[in-house]
Formats: structure tokens, sequence, C-alpha cells
């Protein structure tokens, strides 16, 4: 049984009928039984049916076997016949608990389920199996007839055994019944718990995404830089600054309003998520118009394609008539580094700014690059 399951009905020597082939299927009857009850108490409702299914074979073949057992000594006998008739209710009596599930809710459903399980295999092996086992050894003495041997079997099992029978049964769902209520109890922590570590994931990932814009924002940028600027200089490998700042924005505002104003910082910051797509790559929105992107690990040819296809991308999508002095596009500076050991990552930033300034400068809409 998996570490995490709990064994709600042990086995327990007692329940021995003598018959090594009967006693072991028994014990499979309640490692089943054990294992529906993890199911229903984990409410793992998915594996419930399944497992059911399971029990319901599993009954059908040793009823079978059993049967085949007891009619070797018990042919036309009283005993076998009621027994056999036990066996009979079993199946369908599942297959009518299973389907009550549905109307009764599923607390109450797993209780009434695994307390007739438990209820009916202990005192069927308690009462009707351990008995005809009992025959069978007087039997296979030869010093008795089967009457004989059954009025002995009788005798054994009646009196203190019967008061330890129930002794034992009510003993059984007291503790079954408790450990149900703690391993619900286990699963609601469980289950609080992992909301609760959703939710901080959440929070966290709040903390550092820019709201409008859903890329991540300032304080998240303050925080990763340091990180990817160590391990460049570890790695003796390029680090990339990307300065970009949509053109003539403030027009768009003016002459359209804010809500299109926002509309084309979301519309410019998927532009920029489809192309800087790389593992690599960070996008983050520094303020206003102001977007900064830092790849890692990347040859300087290919952040300028990259960065000239987002330029490119963003005239010809029109977002205000592109005839017009001010129609929207984007100046970018490139700044492309093995960072030294005594610089940091002001050095990069004022660098790409620089760049595109010179690149406001020249009239906007251009990609202005260094590499140093
Ligand atoms: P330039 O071509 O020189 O970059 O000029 P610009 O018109 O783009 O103006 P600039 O970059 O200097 O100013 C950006 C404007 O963006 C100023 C501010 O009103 C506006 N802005 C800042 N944050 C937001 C926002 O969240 N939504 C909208 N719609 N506008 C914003
Ligand atoms: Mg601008």
């Amino acid at each position: 049984m998996p570490s995490n399951q709990i064994e709600l009905f042990p086995w327990n020597t007692n329940f021995e009928t003598g018959i090594a082939s009967i006693d072991e299927q028994h014990k499979n009857l309640f490692s089943l039984i054990n294992k529906l009850a993890n199911a229903l108490v984990y409410d793992k409702q998915l594996h419930v049916s399944t497992i059911f299914d399971e029990l319901a074979d599993y009954a059908r073949y040793h009823f079978a076997e059993e049967e085949r057992v007891w009619q070797q000594y018990f042919e036309q006998d009283s005993w076998s016949e009621l027994h056999k008739g036990n066996h009979e209710s079993f199946v369908p009596e599942i297959i009518r608990l299973q389907r009550s599930m549905k109307s009764v809710g599923w607390h109450e459903a797993t209780e009434q389920i695994l307390h007739f399980l438990i209820r009916w295999l202990l005192l069927h092996i308690l009462n009707e199996d351990k008995k005809m086992g009992l025959v069978l050894n007087a039997l296979s003495k030869g010093t008795l007839d089967l009457n004989q041997a059954k009025i002995e079997a009788e005798a054994a099992l009646v009196g203190e055994h019967g008061t330890l029978t129930d002794t034992i049964l009510n003993m059984y769902f007291e503790l079954s019944s408790h450990a149900i209520e703690l391993i619900r109890e286990k699963n609601r922590r469980i289950v609080a718990e992992k909301e609760l570590k959703a939710l901080n994931d959440k929070l966290q990932q709040l903390a550092v995404t820019d709201e409008l814009s859903g890329l991540f924002n300032r304080r998240y940028f303050m925080m990763m830089t340091q990180e990817a600027l160590l391990r460049a200089k570890v790695e003796n490998s390029y680090l990339s600054f990307i300065s970009l700042d949509l053109d003539n924005f403030k027009h768009l505002n003016d002459t359209l309003g804010h809500a299109r104003g926002d509309e084309a910082i979301i519309h410019f910051s998927h532009v920029l998520t489809s192309m800087f797509c790389r593992k690599n790559d960070f996008i983050f929105r520094m303020g206003g118009d102001e977007f900064l992107v830092v790849v890692c690990c990347a040859e300087h040819q290919q952040v300028i394609e990259i960065s000239e296809q987002v330029r490119s991308s963003l005239e010809q999508q029109c977002l205000i008539d592109s005839s017009s002095s001010s129609a929207i596009t984007t100046s970018i500076g490139v700044f492309t580094h093995i960072p030294e050991e005594n610089e940091d990552f002001m050095y990069f930033m004022e660098r790409a700014d620089q760049l595109l300034y010179k690149a406001k400068e020249q009239g906007r809409n251009c990609v202005l690059s260094v590499l140093e």
C-alpha cells in the first residue's frame, strides 16, 4: 500500500479460516476495500467507480472459488445454500450502493458504503467461513461425520465468540469512523495549503506584472537585471538592452482618447511578446509608452533583426492615420556588450537610452544599435 494511503481496515489473523487459498482471497478483498476507502475519503471521485468495478469482479471470482471448495464437502447442505444466497446478494447490493451515491451526499454515502462492506465481509468471514473452516478441519481428521462436525463448529463459535464478534465489529466501526474523519481533516488541510500556495504564487506574479500590458514591471526589472548581469559576467556572454518608446503617443491620446492609447499599449506589448519569445528574453514596461527588453546570450545581429521586425510591424499596423505626420511608430536603441567586472546595469540602460534618444532625433521610427 502506498505510504500516503491509510489502512482503514487492517487484516487480522483471527479472520483466517485455515484454508490458505480462501484466506488469500479474503486478504485481497480487504485490500480492495482499503483502496476504495482511500479513494472515498480523499474524494478521488474518478477512481471510485473503477475500484467499485474491480471489487465487484473480484468478489464474483472469490465467491465462485469459495463455493467450489465448500461444495466438495457440503453438497446439498443448508449451510452451503445459505452461504451461496449471501454471496448472491452481495454484488447487486454493491451496485445499488454505487448508484445511491448520486442521491445522498458524497460523505454520507462514503460512510454507508464502507460500513456495509466491512460489516458484510467480517460477518461473512467470522460467522460463515470460519465455521465452515472448522467443519472442514474436523472432516479431514475423519473422526466426525458432517452433522457432528457442524454441531461442534456451531458450539465453538457461539457464546463468548459471538459476543466477541459483536465487540470487535463495534470497535472496528468506531475506529474507522474516527479514522475517516481524521483523513478528511488531513485532506481538507492539504487542499487549503494548495489553495494558499496558488494564491501566494498569484500574488507574487501580480507583484512583478504591469497591470495594463501584462508584461513584467519596473520592480521586477530591478530584481532580475542584477541576476542577468551576474550570469553574463560569469559566463562571459553578451547581454543586450533594447530601449523602446512609442512615437507620437501623446497625439494618439489627445486625438482618440486615453482608452485608444491603452489599446495601443496592449497591442504593442503583444507585438513584443510575439517577437522576443526566447526563454532568455525579458520584456518590461518601464512606464507610459516606454519599454525595455533584456536579451541574454544572443548575437547582436540577431537582436537588431528582431528589433527591426518590431519596428516594421508597428509601422504597418497603422494604429492611427499613417498619412498624418503623427503615425504611431516606435524608436529603438539596441546596446549589446559583454559586461566588465565593474559595470552595473545602469551602464547598459544609459547606453540603450542614448541610442533611443538619437533615434528620436534622427526622425523616429528607426533602430539604432551599438555592439561594444
Ligand atoms: P515621442 O514621440 O517623443 O516619444 O512623444 P510622445 O508623444 O510619444 O510622448 P511621450 O513619450 O513623451 O509621452 C508618453 C505619454 O504617454 C504621456 C502620457 O500622457 C501617456 N501615458 C502614460 N501612461 C499611459 C497609460 O497608461 N495609458 C495611456 N493611454 N497613456 C499613458
Ligand atoms: Mg513616446
